[in-house]
């Protein structure tokens, strides 16, 4: 017995096997996309962790000098303060930069900073714990 043919079935099924395919396709887009932004958000974030490292062991070594021209001071060498006034004001500029470092890398971990008062919100929040006003969502 010769099999059916079903002209109305055949292209029923031709028709969603289509839209299945182009759905997937566009998934498989979305997921490479998405997974593309992952990986370039990880290696913003490895390059944020690295230039903390950096500089969190460049304050230790300026603070080590500082202690070191006091301590001189204490042993009854006095050390020329303008030395130690430079020393200070490095250490202020790093960390400055550090906190801008730590800041940012929070923020690509999703931390939400209020616009209005600064305070630092949960990713899930949708208005400041802080002052109440609505969040802006990167
Ligand atoms: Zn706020």
């Amino acid at each position: 017995m010769a099999i059916q043919f079903d002209k109305d079935l055949w292209n029923r099924l031709l028709r969603r096997t289509k839209k299945t395919a182009a759905g997937a396709a566009e998934a498989a887009k979305t997921g490479a996309a998405i997974m593309g932004q992952k990986a370039e958000e990880s290696l913003a974030c490895a390059k944020l962790r690295s230039t903390i490292r950096e500089l969190k062991g460049e304050i230790d070594r300026e603070l080590r000098a500082a202690g070191e021209l006091v301590y001189a001071t204490h042993k009854g060498n006095p050390s020329d303060s303008d030395a130690l006034q430079a020393i200070l004001e490095r250490v202020d500029a790093l960390n400055q930069d550090l906190s801008d470092a730590e800041r940012e890398l929070k923020i690509f971990k999703g931390t939400l900073f209020c616009d209005v008062c600064g305070a630092e919100n949960a990713a899930i929040n949708a208005y400041c714990q802080e002052c109440g006003q609505p969040l802006r969502k990167r």
